[in-house]
C-alpha cells in the first residue's frame, strides 16, 4: 500500500483534479478545504456533509497531520513560543507576536539551518531537512487551535533559510494566501532570507505581492561575510543588485534587517556605506536590538548611543528606519534557542 499523503501539501486544484479521478464531484474540495482550513478538524470523519464513500476515500489515501506541541513559553510582553514535534521526532519553533491587536506568526521552514550565522541559534545544530508544504502551513493552524486568535500577519523568520525550500514555501503561501484556505492577505505574508540570491530573483518574477526582507546586517564584505556565512556565496554588492532589481520591478520596498551589535556594524562609518548602498531604491531598514544567545558567542547588543547615531545617519540620508526592540527576550525568541535548549539538554523533556 502506497504512504498516506498530508492533505495539507495539496491546493484547491489538486485536491479537485484527485476527487475527479475518482469520480467525486469537484466542488466537495471546497468543502475539505472549509472543514481543514476554516474548521480546523483533526480527522475526515468530523467532515459531516461529506458522503460516507468519500470519508472512507479521503481516510485510504490521505492523513491530516498535526503536530504536538511540546512546550509552550509565554513572554511578559504577550509573545508565545511553541516547541512542536513533526511526526519523525523533530523539533521546531513558531513565535506568536502581539502587537496592537495585530497577531504576527513568526513561522520556520527548515528543521535547522545551513547557513551558521554567528548569532543565531538555529543554525548550530546544522541543518537537518526541509519541511514539507503541509508541516509549514500546520504551524499557523496549531497556533490558531491553541489560542483561538485570528492571525494577520505571517513572516517566515523561524528556523531555516526560506529559499532554500522555496517550492514547500511557495507552495505553503498559496495555500496561506488563498480564499478557501487560511485566506491571508499576500501583502501580509513577509518572507524573510539571509540574502539567497536566486530565491530573490525568482520571487521578483513570481505574480505575487509579498513582502520581501533581507537580513543585511553589516554593509561591507568583510564584516558581513564575517557574520553570515552565507557572503562568501553571494556577496553583498550582487545581493544588493537583485534587491534593487526586485523593489523596481515589482514596485515594493524591500525591508532590510540590521542587528545591532556593538562594536562590530555599529560605527557611523557603516552607518555612511549603508545609506550609500540602498539609498537608490526604495528600501527600509530595521535595526533590531540584539538578544544575546546564551554564553555561545561574544556578540554583545549595542549601546543606546550608537543606535541612536546609527538612526539618525540613516534618516538624514533620507532611508525610513525603526528601532525593533525584539519581541519575546525573557523566552530567548531569538530563533532556534528554544529547540537547542531540548538538544542540550533532553532530560528535560
Ligand atoms: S539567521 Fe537565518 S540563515 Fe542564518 S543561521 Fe539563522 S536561520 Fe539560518
Amino acid at each position: 500500500m502506497e504512504k498516506k499523503i498530508d492533505i495539507k501539501g495539496l491546493g484547491l486544484k489538486e485536491v479537485e483534479e484527485k476527487l475527479t479521478r475518482e469520480e467525486f464531484s469537484s466542488f466537495r474540495a471546497r468543502q475539505i478545504f472549509h472543514w481543514l482550513y476554516q474548521q480546523k478538524v483533526s480527522s475526515f470523519q468530523e467532515m459531516s456533509n461529506l458522503p460516507k464513500n468519500l470519508l472512507s476515500w479521503l481516510d485510504f489515501v490521505f492523513t491530516i497531520e498535526q503536530m504536538k506541541c511540546i512546550k509552550v513559553q509565554k513572554s511578559l510582553d504577550g509573545s508565545e513560543k511553541y516547541l512542536f514535534q513533526l511526526n519523525d521526532g523533530q523539533l521546531i519553533e513558531s513565535v506568536l507576536i502581539r502587537n496592537k491587536k495585530r497577531n504576527t506568526i513568526c513561522i520556520s521552514s527548515q528543521v535547522g539551518c545551513l547557513w551558521n550565522c554567528l548569532f543565531c541559534a538555529s543554525g548550530k545544530g546544522g541543518f537537518k531537512r526541509n519541511l514539507s508544504t503541509g508541516e509549514i502551513i500546520e504551524q499557523v493552524l496549531a497556533v490558531q487551535r491553541l489560542t483561538r486568535e485570528i492571525i494577520h500577519n505571517i513572516v517566515f523568520m523561524g528556523m531555516g533559510e526560506p529559499f532554500n525550500n522555496y517550492d514547500n514555501i511557495m507552495k505553503s503561501i498559496q495555500i496561506i494566501n488563498s480564499k478557501q484556505g487560511i485566506n491571508i492577505g499576500a501583502r501580509k505574508i513577509t518572507v524573510s532570507t539571509c540574502g539567497i540570491i536566486p530565491g530573490i530573483v525568482k520571487l521578483t518574477g513570481y505574480p505575487m505581492q509579498i513582502e520581501l526582507s533581507v537580513s543585511l546586517h553589516s554593509a561591507d564584505e568583510k564584516t558581513r561575510s564575517a557574520l553570515m556565512p552565507v557572503n562568501n556565496k553571494y556577496p553583498l554588492k550582487e545581493l544588493i543588485n537583485a534587491c534593487r532589481n526586485y523593489a523596481r520591478k515589482k514596485n515594493r520596498q524591500v525591508t532590510f534587517e540590521y542587528l545591532m551589535l556593538k562594536g562590530i556594524n555599529d560605527s557611523l562609518e557603516q552607518a555612511n556605506k549603508l545609506s550609500h548602498l540602498i539609498m537608490d531604491f526604495d528600501a527600509k531598514v530595521n535595526l533590531i536590538i540584539y538578544n544575546p544567545i546564551d554564553n555561545q558567542t561574544n556578540l554583545l547588543p549595542s549601546d543606546e548611543q550608537a543606535i541612536y547615531i546609527f538612526q539618525r545617519v540613516l534618516k538624514e540620508n533620507h532611508i525610513p528606519v525603526t528601532i525593533r526592540y525584539s519581541k519575546g527576550q525573557d523566552i530567548n525568541a531569538a530563533c532556534g534557542q528554544l529547540r537547542n535548549g531540548y538538544i542540550d539538554i533532553p532530560d528535560d523533556l
